[in-house]
Formats: structure tokens, C-alpha cells, sequence
């Protein structure tokens, strides 16, 4: 049996969408781009949506509309993408790293608080996996010392806390499209803000600054007149192609959710009888949105001492699951242990330990809707068989 970590959820639906801009003729960013964005509001209940090439590009708008600039610096949890620091990095920023909490993935919100300085004007908190960071906390030190708060939502699609989705407790929350996330586009993301201002400057630094999109210049007259360009914008649009797959995939967003959930539920239940792998945990009032169903390899209680042989050990499990066709992977890595950051910033590993065996420690285990029963028990079968076989 070949069991993929993930799998997208193509289906007629899409086939028919992504063909629609072919027959029209428009397929840079316009009606269905539209569209897209309006069922992400709709499903999200975010005020405002405006759809971009990728979520790496859309916290990129973000942190320069809301004008981040050299010498300011930005905390951002040490176990995340690389993306969510390069974009402090690229406005000329300092991206001050934050250990996350080990048993959420997520930043450790009391050493944040301890990270503020004169200098520091954002914060920004990744909803890893699809489980959203504490946001109440998160808001509360933001609103103390006047910082904004952009979401990297990237996994968040269909991940709410206290009843609200993520992407609105920010200034800003960005998602991503990639195949590996929820739902997707191939490449794409979305900017949510309840800002009309963010919302309105985020339109034009994705569209080179221009004063009005293509679309609506097509559609009016004078359209031989280019827009007005007053600021120094970016390519990031999505085009009408992605966003047409984009709605075909909002279509099925609600069965896409009770899938994700449903195989999730099946993991916690039959995880429990490995005591060495500890499963995503869900706070009371978080629902989990499941970009991932991300577990700890914990056959002893972790620590740096002995991350390094838990890592060796971990990696032959998986190779073991990996010969017998079961995809796994590590959840995501920690940018403090990428060369960039390391060398720039002189970060020893000791300096993060949960960031550290998040990255060496991790373990996703295979999630995608329409999962089978019999593709769930070989997989639990097969860790069972990994595991005493690597002891
Ligand atoms: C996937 C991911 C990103 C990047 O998203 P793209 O759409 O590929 O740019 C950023 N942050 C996190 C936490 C991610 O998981």
C-alpha cells in the first residue's frame, strides 16, 4: 500500500472551473479572483479578503503596509516556515525569535512579553498546523505596548478560537493555498484584515501600486487610460485561473473541514496506545483545523540533552515507514537552525530547545480527505511495527 502525506481534493468541480477563464479570455486577476475572495469572507467571516500569489507574498503587503521598516524588529516564534522571518528580513527589519510552547507548536506567549523592547513595533504568531495560537494574550501585550499583530495563518484555514476563525484577531492574517495546506490553488494566498485602509492599500501593493485593478479598467471606459501609480508596489495577484480552482475548493471547504476532523479524531483515538508519540492536543475553546496532524516523538521525555539520538532514532523510524510506503514528514523546521539565521544572528540551538525538538522531534502522520478506514489501519500498523523494529 502507498499512502501519500497528503493528497488535494480535485474533482469534476475544479476540471470545469479552471477552464471557464481559458473560454473568456480573462485569466490575470479579475472576476473569479473576485469571487474567491468573497467565499473566503464568507466562510471566515472576514471583513475584508484580497487574494494574493502566496501567503509568503501576502505577509510580505502586510508588513509593508503597515510600514516596517530598518531597525524596527518584529517577534516571530523560532518554529515556523522560514517565510514568516524572511519577510521582516526583506523590509530590513530584525526578526526577534520566541520559543514556541512544545505541547501546542505554538509561541510561548510570557516569553514574548519578555522580548518587547523600544524597538520592537509587531508580533507575529503563526497558527501552526491549523491550531491558533492564544490570541487573547497575543492581542492584550500588543495593544499594551502598541504593536500590530499580523497572523500567519498560512495552516489556519478552518481553525477558529473562542468561536472565531483565525485571520480576524489581527491587523492582518495571511493564508496559504499550497498544495499542502487545506485547500488549494497550486500557489495562492489570501491577506484578511477588518482595516478598509489595509484592505485598500493591500489591493494596490499587490497590483504594482496602482490606483484601480485591470479589471475594473477593462470594464469601464477610458480603458486606454493606465491606472495612477503614487507608490511602489509589488506583482503578487493571484490569477483568475488559481482563483477559479479557489472557488471549487470553497465549494467544498465545510466537507473538506469534516474530513480533516474525522481523520484527526481517528488518530487520537487509535495513537493512545503508543505512549511514545505524543498527538496534537486540542486547548478547550480551539477548534483544530488539521493542515496537519502533527505528533511528538517522545519515547523518553525530551530534552537537548538527548534530542540529538531521539532524532537518529526518529529518522529510522521513518525511513522504515517510508520503505513500507507510509509518507511522513517533520512538521516544519526552525529558521534559527537554517544558515541564514544562524550565522547572522550567532543562534546556538541551545538558545530555542522547544523550537529545537519541535524541528528534530516531530512526526506528520499522513491526513487527507476520503482517507479510508484500511489506509488508517495500515498506517497505525505500520508505526506500531516501525517502532519495535527501531528500538
Ligand atoms: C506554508 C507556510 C507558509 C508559506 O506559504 P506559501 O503560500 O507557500 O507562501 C508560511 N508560513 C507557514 C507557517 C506555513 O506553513
Amino acid at each position: 500500500m502507498k499512502i501519500p502525506i497528503t493528497k488535494p481534493v480535485f474533482g469534476a468541480e475544479e476540471r470545469e472551473a479552471v477552464v471557464k477563464p481559458l473560454e473568456s479570455g480573462w485569466v490575470v486577476q479579475g472576476p473569479f479572483v473576485a469571487e474567491f475572495e468573497q467565499k473566503f469572507s464568507a466562510f471566515s467571516g472576514a471583513v475584508h479578503s484580497v487574494a494574493t500569489s502566496s501567503c509568503t507574498t501576502a505577509m510580505h503587503i502586510a508588513v509593508a503596509a503597515l510600514g516596517l521598516k530598518p531597525g524596527d524588529e518584529v517577534i516571530v516564534p523560532a518554529f515556523t516556515w522560514v517565510s514568516t522571518p524572511n519577510v521582516v528580513e526583506y523590509m530590513g527589519a530584525t526578526p526577534v525569535f520566541c520559543d514556541i510552547d512544545l505541547a501546542t507548536f505554538n509561541i510561548d506567549v510570557q516569553q514574548a512579553a519578555s522580548l518587547v523592547t523600544p524597538r520592537t513595533v509587531g508580533i507575529f504568531p503563526v497558527h501552526l498546523f491549523g491550531l491558533c495560537a492564544d490570541m487573547d494574550p497575543i492581542v492584550d501585550l500588543a495593544r499594551r505596548h502598541g504593536l500590530w499583530v499580523i497572523e500567519d495563518a498560512a495552516c489556519g484555514f478552518n481553525a477558529w478560537y473562542k468561536g472565531r476563525h483565525c485571520g480576524s484577531f489581527g491587523d492582518a492574517g495571511c493564508f496559504s493555498f499550497h498544495p499542502r495546506k487545506a485547500i488549494t490553488t497550486g500557489e495562492g494566498g489570501m491577506l484578511t484584515t477588518a482595516s478598509p485602509e489595509l484592505a485598500a492599500l493591500s489591493r494596490s501593493l499587490r497590483d504594482h501600486g496602482a490606483s484601480r485593478s485591470d479589471h475594473a479598467r477593462h470594464t469601464a471606459s477610458a480603458a486606454f487610460l493606465l491606472a495612477e501609480y503614487d507608490r511602489v508596489g509589488f506583482n503578487f495577484r493571484l490569477t483568475d485561473i488559481q482563483a477559479a480552482v479557489g472557488c471549487a475548493q470553497m465549494d467544498r471547504a465545510k466537507w473538506i473541514g469534516a474530513e480533516r476532523s474525522r481523520v484527526a479524531r481517528h488518530y487520537d483515538e487509535v495513537l493512545k496506545q503508543f505512549e511514545w508519540l505524543a498527538p496534537p492536543v486540542v486547548p478547550a475553546e480551539y477548534e483544530h483545523g488539521y493542515q496537519a496532524y502533527v505528533c511528538l516523538f517522545q519515547p523518553e521525555a525530551p530534552t537537548l540533552a538527548n534530542v540529538g539520538r531521539l532524532h537518529d532514532w526518529r529518522n529510522r523510524l521513518m525511513t522504515r515507514l517510508e520503505e513500507r510506503g507510509v509518507s511522513t514528514r517533520q512538521g516544519t523546521h526552525a529558521p534559527v537552525l537554517q544558515g541564514f539565521y544562524r550565522e547572522k544572528y550567532k543562534i546556538a540551538a541551545e538558545a530555542f530547545p522547544h523550537a529545537t525538538i519541535g524541528d528534530r522531534l516531530s512526526l506528520t502522520l499522513p491526513l487527507y480527505p476520503g482517507m479510508t478506514g484500511e489506509e488508517l489501519d495500515y498506517v497505525v500498523s505500520e508505526l506500531a511495527m516501525a517502532f519495535d523494529a527501531t528500538r
